[in-house]
């Protein structure tokens, strides 16, 4: 049996029909399979390779790392440096507000963190979330997203949870003194890389101050240049209560994080004690792996070239085809007529040696997170594919 027969049969998989593809090798903005096919990435492992794939500061962090220690000891007890170091710079990258770190293992983790720290903190229940949210799949994160589909299943789910359309200015109505915190994405992924007014930005933040409700953003794809600043919420003028983060938080290893004030945080340390515990989370060679892929965004100014390859693609991408183009930075949401012409055009890209897929929420539309490395060559040669796919569809 080869890995992919081996595959289908020990790995579980909670997808019916798999991408299935043997990637043996991976690099900046390109992935080889097992039959030495190459791809250019445009999906970038869902907005996590932003600095590329195996950049060569993050390959050398992670060696150190793994030269001077891996796991020792649950998160929080010890004094790891990669940790420290990464907190100091993230935090350094934050409004001052932003000033206290808790890593995790995961983007759910980091939701389920916050989750329970906006309800420690306020001493209240319920929570707002948004129509085609995405959150992650834990229960507590699968309770908040905005697709009864996806929940229908697994009820009873989080009680007090009110799902509210987003960027609209009446849901503000439904935020009150009972309300623990409102959690949002900063620009809408799943749903198709939908945005946000900055007006209505500006209202939910003004509304939760009022009646004293955490305002929770979700950048675990949004953040590290994504949207063309380091993170979404600085194109808005917001400063939410408490930040997630993900994705490419690792650059390229687990890891998650949640970040707050230090005052609000530590809610965390008292009645009771260990209001949040991981084993693995803030791994050390995550960390270290973070930490140097952060550098490299901030040294090496990816984040200046997102708005011209982002003009790149809009330019490059006019087909009949296309009723529509969502974009946030290096992000685009390419929408079709139906799921069906969508999946065509997604098949022909893939045999053609362009990587892309789908989104949770809007499946007639064809996903673009490229890592920000990708260059204007391979954007051009990308677009070439896509429009040839598109053919007379
Ligand atoms: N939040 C958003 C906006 C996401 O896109 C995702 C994952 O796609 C998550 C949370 C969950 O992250 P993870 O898959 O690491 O649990």
């Amino acid at each position: 049996m080869n890995n992919r027969e081996l595959f289908l049969r020990h790995v579980a998989q909670t997808s019916p029909a798999p991408l299935a593809i043997e990637i043996t090798r991976a690099e900046a903005a390109t992935l080889e399979d097992a039959s030495g096919r190459k791809y250019i990435d445009l999906i970038g492992g869902i907005s996590v390779a932003n600095v590329g794939h195996r950049h060569p500061k993050v390959l050398a962090a992670i060696r150190e790392q793994l030269d001077a220690y891996l796991h020792v000891m649950v998160y929080g007890e010890f004094v790891s440096s990669p940790q420290v170091q990464y907190a100091q710079l993230l935090t350094q990258y934050l409004p001052s507000s932003l000033n206290s770190v808790y890593f995790t293992n995961s983007g759910a983790e980091a939701v389920e963190g916050a989750m329970k720290l906006a309800k420690r903190a306020t001493g209240r229940s319920q929570i707002i979330a948004f129509k085609n949210s995405y959150h992650g799949s834990t229960q507590g994160a699968l309770s908040i997203i905005g697709d009864e589909y996806w929940r229908q299943a697994y009820r009873p789910l989080l009680p007090g949870v009110r799902h509210m359309q987003y960027n609209d200015f009446e849901m503000l109505e439904a935020i009150n003194t009972q309300t623990a915190c409102v959690i949002a994405e900063t620009v809408q992924g799943e749903a198709g890389v939908r945005k946000p007014s900055k007006e209505w930005m500006h209202a939910l933040r003004e509304k939760c101050t009022a009646t004293g409700t955490l305002l929770i953003l979700d950048e675990i794809q949004t953040g590290f240049g994504r949207t063309g600043s380091l993170w979404g919420f600085e194109q808005y003028d917001v400063v939410p209560d408490i930040l997630l983060l993900g994705k490419a938080l690792g650059g390229g290893m687990p890891l998650g994080a949640f970040i707050a004030d230090r005052e609000l945080m530590w809610k965390l340390t008292e009645a009771p004690v260990l209001g949040h515990i991981t084993t693995f989370g803030g791994h050390p060679v995550s960390c270290a792996a973070g930490l140097a892929s952060l550098k490299a965004l901030l040294e090496e100014n990816m984040i200046e070239s997102v708005a011209a390859k982002s003009e790149l693609f809009l330019q490059s991408l006019q087909h009949s085809s296309i009723k529509e183009v969502h974009s946030a930075g290096l992000w685009f949401a390419v929408r079709f007529n139906s799921f069906e012409t969508n999946k065509r055009i997604i098949d022909r890209c893939i045999e053609k040696g362009v990587l892309t897929d789908w989104f949770l929420f809007a499946a007639d539309s064809l996903r673009i997170s490229p890592p920000l490395v990708i260059t204007e060559e391979e954007i051009r040669k990308a677009c070439e594919v896509m429009l040839e796919a598109m053919g007379d569809e």
